[in-house]
């Protein structure tokens, strides 16, 4: 005699075969990999892009039949979203699935899946759809890559000049807006020409990117370091005045000159200039931020100037270079 329960689930499967021919000509237009899944988590009906997905062919999906068995996620068995969707009763959407079967190795999935309802809501099953996205993915991440790419400087992976420029132009039409000051902050490496004749190249790149390095460092994620030109640097000091400027030149500067530079076991005395000059509300109105930012670069660059022809290894601020001094 058959048991109640088979008796049920017998009847859940009529419910279900029937569900399907109801839902036929809505199961056809559907362009993703789909399966109908029932209470036992058998898959009972598929379309061809599923047999794409799985790499199984009709028959074979057939005999294997197990939801979990063909679709291998980094959820199987263990929180299988078939399984879930019978639990819970509830809809479900996973976004950033990823396959581990052989067939799903290194694929990206989007799965969503909603019960199927008998007349008297008793759960028959699953549908479920599948995109694969792994193409879009990976060109999503190369783009984002090349982007990274176009506004970096490849020896020392600081912002390059012309991001440095846009970000600085931003942050003066922000600083504006908020009534906040802003400081600049310009780098340039003493006697880098003697570096690179005294110990060569390649040794110039190793001193570049190092100083690069301890400037990324010192500077806070607020900030913007960039690579200027040659061996120059420009840090972008949102919400700074011209002393908080001076305390950040001045801890960089100390830095620099405190480590002692190896390569190929030689060490290379190294020590920096700066220059740095502050925007502020003060600043006569009705220029534009272009114009202003021409102005506080040409401010850095002229103390920047000062601290070399005063003797190098120090920091300049414009702001207090006495008048008669200022060119
Ligand atoms: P100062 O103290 O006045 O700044 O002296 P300096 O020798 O550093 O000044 P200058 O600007 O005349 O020389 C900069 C040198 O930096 C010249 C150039 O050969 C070197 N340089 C610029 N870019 C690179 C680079 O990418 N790699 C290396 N190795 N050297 C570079
Ligand atoms: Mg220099
Ligand atoms: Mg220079």
């Amino acid at each position: 005699l058959p048991s109640a329960n088979s008796e049920s689930s017998e009847s859940l499967a009529k419910m279900l075969e029937h569900w399907l021919i109801e839902n036929r000509l809505t199961l056809e237009v559907l362009l993703d990999a789909y399966c109908v899944v029932d209470a036992a988590n058998q898959v009972v009906d598929f379309n061809v892009a599923f047999t794409d997905l799985c790499g199984e062919s009709y028959r074979k999906i057939k005999k294997i039949g197990h939801f979990c068995e063909l679709i291998k996620t980094e959820l199987c068995p263990g929180q299988c979203p078939a399984k879930q969707i019978l639990t819970s009763g509830q809809p479900i959407r996973l976004d950033e699935l990823k396959g581990t079967s052989r067939a799903f190795q290194d694929l990206h999935l989007i799965l969503g899946g909603v019960p199927l309802f008998g007349p008297n809501k008793e759960i028959l099953g699953s549908l479920i759809t599948i995109r694969d996205v792994t193409a879009e993915s990976e060109l999503q991440k190369k783009y984002g890559e090349r982007k990274k790419e176009s506004v970096t400087d490849g020896l020392t992976r600081l912002y390059n000049k012309v991001y440095t420029e846009t970000t600085l132009l931003k942050f003066l039409t922000g600083a504006h807006r908020e009534g906040q000051q802003l400081s600049i902050c310009m780098v340039d490496i003493d006697h880098f020409k003697r570096v690179n004749d005294n110990f060569g190249h390649l040794a110039g790149d190793h001193v570049l990117s190092l100083v690069a390095q301890m400037l990324q460092g010192e500077s806070r994620d607020s900030d913007v370091a960039g690579r200027f030109g040659g061996e120059e640097f420009m840090v972008i000091l949102p919400n700074t005045d011209g002393p908080g400027a001076r305390v950040f030149a001045e801890r960089f500067r100390k830095h620099v000159e405190g480590t002692v530079i190896q390569f190929e076991g030689k060490p290379i005395p190294v020590t920096v200039s700066l220059g740095t000059s502050t925007f502020s509300q003060a600043w006569p109105g009705g220029a534009t931020p272009e114009k202003e930012l021409k102005e506080l670069v040409s401010r850095a660059d002229a103390a920047l100037y000062f601290a070399k022809a005063n003797g190098r290894n120090q920091t300049r601020q414009f702001e207090a270079i006495p008048k008669t001094e200022k060119k």
